[in-house]
C-alpha cells in the first residue's frame, strides 16, 4: 500500500465513502477506507471509538473516530494532512466533560502515555505533558521542593485539560502557575503559547476548537516537601469529606456566579438528590450531578437543565454550565 502524499488530505470516510464530520447520518459501521490505508499516523485510529469506557460519567456516544498521535510530530503531521472539514477535539480523562448520547462527529484526539511525562527544571519549575494528571504533577513538585501546585492534587483531571479549562481550586488557577504551554493548532502547527494568549477567566480559556495542548512548563517557588506533602494530604482529605469522588460524576457541573456559590444556590431551590431517570443531584455536594448506573447523558443534561431552571425560578440567577457538553443528542 502506497502513502497517502504529505500534502493530501487526510479523508476519513466510513464504509459508504462519507466523511466523518460531514455527513452526520453516516455515522455508523465506519471503516477506514482506502484513503487511510498507508496512512502517516503512526499512533492509532479507531472507528466508532465508545468514550464512555474511560470518562467520568461512564454514558454517551462514541467519537466517530480515536487517534492516538505516538508523538507531538505524528500528532502535527496527522492534522496537518486531515480534511480541514473535519472537526477536531481533544478529551483528556473526560472529569469534566457529557458526551452526548449520539456522539461525537469527526476526530477526537486522546494523548497516551508518551504525553504524560513529568521533569522538573531548574528556577523551581516543572514541565509536564499534557496527559500527565494533576496528582502526578503535584507529587512530582513536593518531591523536587517546588510549592505552589499542590491545589492539582484536588483535580482529578489530566493537565491539558487543566491549561484548556483553567482548571483551579483554594484560590489558585492555572493562571498562577502556567508560564507557557505547546499546543499544536487544527491546521498541524506546533506552537508555544505563553500563558497571556490563553486569554483567561474563570474557567475559561481562548483556546480555539481543535487546538490540541499537548505540554505546558510550570512556575512553582522554594518549598519544604514535608509541609508541601502535608498541604496535598490535607486537600486530599478535604475532597474525599466533601465530594462524590467514587461516584460517576463530571465535576462541578456549574459555574460559581460572582459572589455566590453554586452549590448553595442550588440547595436553595430545593434540589438536593432530585433524580431525572438514572441522573441525579449528589446527596454529598450539590452542584455534582450522578449517574447512578443507567443514565444516559440526556438524562444528566436534562437534569442540570432542570437545576438551572429551578434556580433561576428560586433566586434569580441563572447558572452557566462548567461542564463541557460535546457531541449531538441523537
Ligand atoms: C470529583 C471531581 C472534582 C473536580 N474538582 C475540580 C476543581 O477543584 N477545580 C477544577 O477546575 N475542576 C475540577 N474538576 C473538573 C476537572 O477535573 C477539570 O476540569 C480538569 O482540568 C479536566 O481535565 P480532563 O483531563 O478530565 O479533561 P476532559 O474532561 O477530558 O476535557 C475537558 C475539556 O478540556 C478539553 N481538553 C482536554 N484535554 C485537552 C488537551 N490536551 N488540549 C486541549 N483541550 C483539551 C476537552 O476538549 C474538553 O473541552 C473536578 C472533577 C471531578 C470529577
Amino acid at each position: 500500500m502506497s502513502a497517502v502524499p504529505a500534502k493530501s488530505p487526510f479523508v476519513l470516510s466510513d464504509v459508504e465513502g462519507r466523511v466523518a464530520g460531514v455527513a452526520p447520518e453516516a455515522r455508523t459501521s465506519t471503516s477506514l477506507s482506502a484513503n487511510g490505508e498507508g496512512m502517516a499516523l503512526r499512533g492509532s485510529i479507531e472507528p466508532r471509538a465508545s468514550l464512555a469506557d474511560f470518562i467520568w460519567f461512564r454514558t454517551g456516544g462514541a467519537a466517530d473516530w480515536l487517534v492516538r498521535p505516538a508523538d507531538v510530530e505524528d500528532l502535527a503531521a496527522f492534522l496537518a494532512a486531515l480534511d480541514p472539514a473535519v472537526p477536531v477535539m481533544a478529551v483528556g480523562v473526560g472529569s469534566n466533560l457529557i458526551v452526548r448520547d449520539g456522539g461525537v462527529a469527526g476526530v477526537v484526539v486522546r494523548l497516551p502515555k508518551a504525553f504524560a511525562k513529568v521533569s522538573i527544571e531548574p528556577g523551581h519549575r516543572v514541565r509536564s505533558g499534557a496527559a500527565a494528571m494533576g496528582i502526578t504533577v503535584a507529587s512530582a513538585a513536593r518531591d523536587a521542593g517546588i510549592a505552589g501546585l499542590e491545589f492539582q492534587r484536588g483535580i482529578p483531571g489530566a493537565i491539558g485539560g487543566a491549561v484548556r479549562g483553567n482548571a483551579g481550586a483554594y484560590g489558585r488557577d492555572m493562571t498562577d502557575i502556567l508560564i507557557e504551554a505547546t499546543v499544536v493548532t487544527r491546521s498541524g502547527a506546533i506552537e508555544v503559547w505563553t500563558a497571556d494568549r490563553f486569554g483567561y477567566s474563570y474557567r475559561h480559556s481562548a483556546l480555539p476548537d481543535g487546538a490540541i495542548v499537548v505540554e505546558a512548563l510550570l512556575q512553582g517557588g522554594a518549598g519544604d516537601p514535608a509541609k508541601i506533602g502535608a498541604e496535598m494530604d490535607r486537600i486530599a482529605a478535604e475532597r474525599e469529606a466533601s465530594q462524590p469522588l467514587r461516584s460517576r460524576t463530571g465535576g462541578s457541573t456549574f459555574k460559581n456566579p460572582a459572589g455566590d456559590k453554586a452549590w448553595t444556590l442550588i440547595d436553595a431551590a430545593g434540589c438536593r438528590g432530585l433524580t431525572i431517570g438514572d441522573a441525579q443531584v449528589s446527596e454529598k455536594h450539590t452542584n455534582f450531578l450522578l449517574n447512578l448506573g443507567a443514565a444516559s447523558a440526556a438524562d444528566i443534561e436534562a437534569l442540570g437543565e432542570e437545576v438551572r431552571r429551578r434556580v433561576l425560578a428560586h433566586s434569580g440567577v441563572e447558572l452557566e454550565w462548567e461542564i463541557q457538553r460535546v457531541g449531538s443528542a441523537t
